[in-house]
């Protein structure tokens, strides 16, 4: 039987795109890849991939829009690939359901790396672990307790509620605005100031060095990612 994954890749860019081509062929993937927009969604609907990899900066479209577009009927994870560097790009990849991104120029081991985890968290979704553990930081979700090397660590609500959500979807980066809305609802003020203090507050607890974090790791002007268990 032939359970090969497959991979659609929407990039203009050939020498890129070949690029990741041969690196996923090398992994064992089918690949299909688009060099427009319209042909990315195209073939995403014809082949319904497990992964797709998108440029944002493509000819004819924004990738942004498509993966507006994508998320109207799939949850395929979506990982970004782009040159750009600009956060707010990026931020608005995540917010508009992207699982994952990328920044040019990358390796094959980065690339598979990302690939990896944005798939476990696709089949992960309906199987929830009772447990995130890692290193010396174990987080029992039912009986809502943090432990670091032993100890249990005492948490307020609301920084356990921050540690637990990241931890569900530990080597995934989540916006501030997600972390913002997930914790302090809709009408939140937008400015990130009581999220950045309360983070603070966690890595005092949680990290032996706060200025080097070992479990939650901030991606700057965008979000925070847990590290993966
Ligand atoms: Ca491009």
């Amino acid at each position: 039987m032939n359970q090969r994954l497959t991979a659609v890749i929407i990039e203009d860019e050939k020498n890129i795109s070949s690029f990741i081509e041969s690196i996923l062929a090398s992994e064992g993937y089918r690949t299909f890849a688009a060099f427009t927009g319209t042909e990315g969604l195209s073939l995403i609907t014809s082949r319904c991939p497990d992964i797709i990899l998108l440029d944002l900066g493509l000819p004819d479209m924004d990738g942004i829009k498509i993966i507006e577009k994508v998320r109207q009927f799939t949850h395929t994870p979506i990982i970004v690939i782009s040159a750009r560097t600009r956060e707010e790009e990026k931020v608005s990849a995540l917010d508009q359901g992207a699982d994952d991104y990328i920044t040019k120029p990358f390796g094959a081991s980065e690339l598979m790396a990302r690939i990896r985890t944005a798939l476990r968290h696709s089949h992960r979704d309906s199987t929830l672990s009772p447990v995130y553990s890692c290193g010396g930081l174990v987080i029992d979700f039912e009986k809502r307790l943090v432990t670091l090397d032993g100890q249990v660590i005492h948490l307020t609500q609301i920084e356990y509620k921050l540690v637990s959500l990241l931890a569900r979807q530990a080597g995934k980066v989540l916006t501030y605005d997600y972390l913002m809305q997930q914790i302090w609802g809709p009408y939140s003020d937008s400015n990130n100031q009581i999220l950045r203090v309360n983070m603070a507050h966690i890595r005092r607890k949680m990290e032996k060095n706060p200025a080097e974090p070992e479990y939650i790791f901030t991606e700057i002007g965008v979000g925070y990612r847990m590290r993966e268990e």
